[in-house]
């Protein structure tokens, strides 16, 4: 099993290697989407990154997070998927109420922001 620390690694070498292949000079913005964390964990994960990225490029980048959305399956009108913002959904097929299907948690990185007129060429 990856470790939080592992895994926040892992997101911030994904960045430093996109920033690398941009000739970035340093890093603005890290940009993550979240599948069924709570803000407990994101919390977590902002600080653990927050340590790991200090003398990197990513050192002071904003850490912006946010929630992807949830995932439906409506069992009324053979089991279509879809995915809603809302706790609750409807099929939007038969208008039937969808079960939610729990989701593992997971971090993605989404996109990384650089830092304008800093690019070392
Ligand atoms: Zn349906």
């Amino acid at each position: 099993m990856i470790s939080e620390r592992e895994r926040a690694r892992a997101l911030l070498d994904q960045a430093l290697a996109e920033a690398h292949s941009h000739g970035a000079g340093r890093i603005a913005a890290l940009h993550f989407v979240t599948y069924g964390s709570s803000q407990e964990t994101e919390a977590s994960l902002r600080r653990t990154l927050q340590e790991l990225s200090v003398n990197t490029l990513a050192e002071g980048a904003q850490i912006i997070v946010r929630s992807g959305p949830n995932r439906f399956i409506c069992w009324n009108c053979c089991a279509l998927r879809f995915e809603s913002d809302e706790e609750e959904a409807t099929c939007p097929n038969c208008g039937h109420i969808a079960a939610r299907i729990p989701t593992d948690i997971t971090f993605a990185l989404d996109h990384i922001e650089i830092a304008e007129g800093e690019a070392s060429g």
